[in-house]
């Protein structure tokens, strides 16, 4: 079997903006393959090079919460040919969080999260990092524009955060003088040249959240799941996710035949057009990958995803 990396940059990433981040984050993952690495080494190598690379919301691009400062990533990985599922949520000051997730997978735990996850890392030996990005303070610009009515950045937040008054629950420590965030994640799915499939996943999740708030990414089945027919890695309103299961709810149409591009395809349908969504998968017919952003009637160009095989 051919080995083969796919990545994505988030389902708001724009190709003309972050393809080449994309497509080299998935030749770096397929080079660890092609060097003797497992799909998960690869799929591990891609996310690391998208955490490294701040035009992405994770690792080091990783979104500022709506206190100004505060940044919390959640990061998953699962190999498909052992089961071995590993996460960290809400976890502060780490350069690479899908490393960490890793290293989970060596204890009795699927999920470690907030501050026990932080001191884990460091007990693993990662050191201390605070991921500080020019485009995430942008983007915390931007969003704090659109919560204070100044402007109507659909793209920075989901409409159940348009319609909550988040002000009654705000639990930071800060004062509510400033706010809010877009989302995006960054994820990869390989098969090495055994036929195993893996997926990693890290984001810095959506700004427009209180703090300790965890997503779909470190949730089993939901942001990415990887089996002995294939993997995939989803991105979008994390909330929204986890109510369908959709990276298990992908793979089982993978595992029952489906083409992998219809079955994304049909995963992006699930969702009205206001969730910003986007997947990508790999099976034994071939790969698949998409998001909604843009135009609607054509949707696989809108969203920065990468192929190396
Ligand atoms: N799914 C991520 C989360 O909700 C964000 C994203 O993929 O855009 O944390």
């Amino acid at each position: 079997m051919n080995s083969i990396v796919v990545t994505h940059g988030g389902a708001t990433s724009v190709p003309a903006l972050s393809q080449d981040g994309t497509d080299k984050a998935a030749a770096t993952g397929l080079a660890a393959i092609a060097k003797g690495g497992s799909a998960l080494d690869g799929a591990i190598a891609a996310v690391m090079v998208l955490e490294d690379d701040p035009r992405f919301n994770s690792g080091t691009g990783s979104s500022i919460r709506l206190d100004g400062k505060t940044i919390q990533m959640d990061a998953a990985v699962h190999d498909g040919a052992t089961g071995d599922f590993g996460a960290v949520a809400a976890i502060e000051r780490v350069r690479n969080p899908v490393l960490v997730a890793r290293r989970v997978i060596e204890t009795p735990h699927v999920l470690i999260v907030g501050e026990g996850a932080t001191r884990f890392a460091r007990a693993m030996g990662f050191g201390d990092y605070f991921p500080d990005s020019a485009p995430a303070r942008e983007r915390f610009a931007r969003v704090v524009d659109a919560l204070k009515g100044r402007s109507d950045d659909t793209q920075s937040y989901s409409t159940a955060w348009r319609r909550y008054d988040w002000k009654k629950a705000w639990n930071f420590e800060t004062g509510l003088d400033e706010v809010l965030g877009s989302a995006d994640t960054v994820g990869a799915v390989a098969r090495d040249g055994r036929g195993r499939y893996a997926a990693a996943i890290s984001t810095g999740g959506t700004s427009i959240t209180f703090l300790g708030r965890v997503g779909d990414v470190p949730m089993y089945g939901c942001g990415i799941y990887a089996g002995p027919d294939g993997a995939v890695a989803t991105t979008g309103n994390g909330e929204d996710i986890i109510k369908k299961l959709l990276a298990k709810r992908v793979y089982d149409d993978l595992a029952t035949g489906t083409e992998p591009q219809a079955a994304v395809d049909r995963a992006i349908r699930l969702f009205p057009t206001d969730v910003g969504i986007g997947v990508i998968a790999i099976g034994a017919r071939g790969h698949g990958g998409g998001g909604n952003r843009g135009n609607p009637t054509d949707f696989r160009p809108n969203m920065s995803w990468g192929i190396a095989q």
